[in-house]
């Protein structure tokens, strides 16, 4: 089974509309081998400008950062799935660490959006990862386990397949310590097994597991060689089109 390869950037709350179509304009010319995929995840509110611009490259697309829970309603500020597939926006990322965080997302609310986004036919990218403290008990193998079977794991299996993964130790996220090529590779494989255990062999081999936490150009080609890395999802180095051109090449 060939898995096409995932490059995505997070931009998070960062760049003004200049910068964010400074950035976009400049990653709209790269060339990407036809193995690779190339996603943007910028602010909400440039969405709709930077999708334009990229539309012309067939290996670039846009995603958004978040999507609320609900379907549609008096929840003042917030973004549905709905709105985002009016815009034709493609994917969506589902479970960031950064919201189940600062902003107390819990399982079912991802749930919720896991189920919102593929009725709208938006890809979502399920975000998982364990803190510090449980990497050093040894027992964040049971933490990932929680975290997607409390949410991804109780979608029908007719349509987790059509979902990503991104494994992102918390420990790794924006403090410039990378997971290993093996930490990487290991939990990978984990997550792999599980998926296979819940939904069969076929779902497993063909879904993609991106690594997430503070990859840069110099370890990106290492993490993305392993078996079960299919790609990358990547916050600080996407904001540099020169260190994100060098990931996605890596
Ligand atoms: C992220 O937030 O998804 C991320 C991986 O960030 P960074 O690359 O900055 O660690």
């Amino acid at each position: 089974m060939i898995r096409k390869r995932i490059i995505a950037g997070n931009w998070k709350m960062n760049l003004t509309r200049v910068q964010a179509l400074a950035l976009a304009g400049q990653l709209a010319e790269i060339s990407v081998s036809g193995d690779k995929e190339v996603r943007l995840y910028p602010p909400f509110l440039y969405l709709n400008e930077i999708n334009k611009l990229v539309q012309r490259n067939e290996s670039l697309s846009i995603g958004a950062q978040n999507c609320h829970h609900e379907e549609k309603g008096a929840f003042t500020g917030e973004i549905s799935a709905e709105m985002l597939r009016s815009m034709h926006i493609r994917h969506v990322l589902v479970g960031h660490s950064e919201r189940r965080m600062y902003f107390k997302e819990t399982n079912e609310q991802l749930l919720a959006k896991l189920k919102l986004a593929l009725n709208n036919d938006i890809q979502p990218v399920f975000c998982c990862g364990e803190p510090l403290e449980h990497r050093e008990a040894g027992t964040h193998p049971h933490f990932i386990e929680n975290q997607l079977s409390r949410a991804l794991f109780l979608l029908d299996p007719k349509t987790v397949g059509q979902c990503v993964i991104a494994y992102e130790p918390i420990w790794a996220i924006g403090t410039g310590v990378t997971a290993s090529k093996e930490q990487a590779q290991e939990m990978h494989a984990f997550i792999r097994s599980l998926v296979d255990q819940k939904f069969g062999t076929t779902i497993a081999e063909n879904i993609q597991i991106l690594y997430g936490g503070s990859v840069k150009p110099d370890n990106a080609a290492d993490l993305f060689a392993m078996p079960d890395v299919d790609g990358g999802l990547v916050g600080g180095a996407s904001l540099s089109a020169e260190q994100f051109i060098a990931i996605i090449h890596a």
